[in-house]
C-alpha cells in the first residue's frame, strides 16, 4: 500500500495569510438569490463595440492564431506609444519601453515582482482595488496601507504618504481614477505626491485603467509629471474604456530596464497576450474613440442619477469624478458596511459591495457600481429607500 496523500500538506505557507477576495464572497451570496439588481460588479454592462469584435473575427478568419512576440504585436505597441504622446506628451519607445500583457491584472503582478525584494515595504493607498495587497504579499513584500478619507475626497495627501515611509519603503501603488471611490487627483495634487516620491527615492506603480472614464476634465498620467517617467510603471488597459474585460488585454509602460525585467517573468509565465485580443486592441485605439466616448457620456448620466438618488435617500455620497463607482456613506444607518450590504441583498435583492472589502478605511461605505442601466439604477434606489425606511 502506498502512503496516503493529504493535499493540504502541500499548500504553500505564503498563501495562508491571504484571505479570499471579499468581493468573491459577495458574488457567491448573489448567485444564490433570484431577481437581484446588481450594482455589484466592476465591469462595463456594454458589449464590446462591433467594429472591435469584427476586427477580431476577421483576424481569426485570416488564420491569425499564433503566438506573437513576447512583447506583443509591434503595431499595438506603436499605437499605444503614439497615444501616450498624443494624450500625455510622454514619449515611450515601442521597441523597449512597452509590454503588452494579459490584462492589467498580469501587468500588476509582474510589475510588483519586478521591483520588490522580500521584506520591502510597498505603500498601498486605500480604499484600493482588491488585488494590490495580495499581489505585494505574493512577491514577498510587506504591504503598508495608507488610508484616505471622504473629507479629503479620498485623495492621498502628502502628509499621510510621508508618515508611512520608512527606510524599507520601496514603492507606492496609486490608482486614479480610483476603484472603489471614483476619486480623481488633479495635476497639482499629484505634483505634491511626486515631490515626496522623488525626495525619498521611491518607485510608483500607477494603475490608470480608468483613465478614459473621467467626467470633470482630463486625466493626468503620473508618468507625465516632471521626473516621474523614470520612477513609474504605468499600467493601463482596454477592459473598462472599451468594454473589453473578457479579452484580457492591457499594457505596461516603463523604462527599458524595468520592461526588460518584467519581460523576464512575462515570457516564462504568460509567453504573450492572446493574438486576437491584441488585434482588437489595435482596432480600439485606431477607431474606438467615438464609441468609447458614447459609453463614457452614458456613464456620466448614470453617475449623476445615482449620486443624486443616493443623497436624496439619505446615503451621503461625495461626487465621484471618475471610474464607474459611487461610494456613499452608510454610517447613519448604524450598520457596518457588511451588515448593510448583506441585509440589503437579502431583504431587497440589491447587490452592492461593502466598502471595507477595499481596506478598513472603507468601513461605513458601500461601493455601488453604475455600470448598470438607468432603469436598474432607479429600481435599486427605490429598493434602497425602502430598506433604509425599514431600519427606522
Ligand atoms: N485595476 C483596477 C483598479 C481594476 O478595477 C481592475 C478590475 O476591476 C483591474 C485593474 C483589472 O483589470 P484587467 O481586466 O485589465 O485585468
Amino acid at each position: 500500500m502506498r502512503q496516503k496523500c493529504n493535499p493540504t500538506d502541500f499548500l504553500a505557507k505564503s498563501l495562508q495569510s491571504i484571505p479570499p477576495s471579499g468581493i468573491r464572497r459577495f458574488f457567491d451570496l448573489v448567485s444564490e438569490i433570484d431577481e437581484v439588481i446588481s450594482l455589484g460588479v466592476g465591469e462595463p454592462d456594454f458589449i464590446t463595440p462591433w467594429h472591435i469584435r469584427e476586427a477580431c473575427i476577421h483576424s481569426i478568419e485570416q488564420g491569425e492564431t499564433s503566438y506573437t512576440s513576447n512583447y506583443g504585436l509591434k503595431e499595438l505597441r506603436e499605437e499605444v506609444c503614439k497615444m501616450y504622446i498624443r494624450k500625455h506628451g510622454v514619449h515611450y519607445d515601442p521597441g523597449n519601453e512597452a509590454l503588452i500583457t494579459t490584462g492589467v491584472s498580469e501587468a500588476l503582478d509582474i510589475a510588483i515582482r519586478t521591483i520588490v525584494n522580500p521584506g520591502d515595504e510597498v505603500i498601498v493607498v486605500q480604499p484600493s482595488y482588491v488585488a494590490y495587497i495580495p499581489s505585494v504579499i505574493f512577491a514577498g513584500g510587506t504591504p503598508v496601507p495608507v488610508s484616505t478619507d471622504v473629507t479629503n475626497n479620498f485623495k492621498i495627501t502628502p502628509e499621510s504618504l510621508e508618515a508611512a515611509i520608512t527606510d524599507k519603503t520601496k514603492a507606492v501603488i496609486i490608482n486614479y481614477p480610483n476603484n472603489p471611490t471614483g476619486a480623481v487627483m488633479k495635476r497639482n495634487e499629484l505634483e505634491e505626491i511626486a515631490d515626496i516620491v522623488a525626495e525619498h527615492d521611491l518607485f510608483v506603480i500607477s494603475d490608470e485603467i480608468y483613465e478614459c472614464l473621467t467626467y470633470n476634465g482630463d486625466h493626468t498620467s503620473f508618468a507625465s509629471l516632471d521626473g516621474m517617467k523614470e520612477r513609474t510603471i504605468l499600467l493601463n488597459g482596454f477592459s473598462k474604456a472599451y468594454a473589453m474585460t473578457g479579452f484580457r488585454i492591457a499594457y505596461a509602460l516603463a523604462t527599458p530596464e524595468i520592461i526588460k525585467s518584467m519581460m523576464l517573468i512575462h515570457q516564462y509565465t504568460m509567453l504573450c497576450a492572446p493574438i486576437s485580443s491584441q488585434v482588437g486592441a489595435i482596432e480600439a485605439i485606431k477607431n474606438g474613440d467615438t464609441q468609447m466616448q458614447k459609453m463614457v457620456r452614458e456613464y456620466d448620466r448614470r453617475r449623476r442619477l445615482i449620486v443624486r438618488g443616493l443623497n436624496n435617500i439619505g446615503l451621503e455620497c461625495f461626487e465621484p469624478e471618475g471610474a464607474f463607482y459611487a461610494f456613499p456613506s452608510v454610517k447613519n444607518s448604524g450598520l457596518s458596511s457588511e451588515d448593510f450590504a448583506e441585509s440589503l441583498l437579502n431583504e431587497k435583492q440589491v447587490a452592492t459591495v461593502p466598502g471595507d472589502v477595499f481596506g478598513s478605511c472603507g468601513n461605513g461605505f458601500l461601493r455601488c457600481s453604475y455600470a448598470a442601466s438607468k432603469e436598474d439604477i432607479k429600481r435599486a434606489l427605490d429598493r434602497m429607500e425602502e430598506f433604509i425606511t425599514s431600519l427606522k
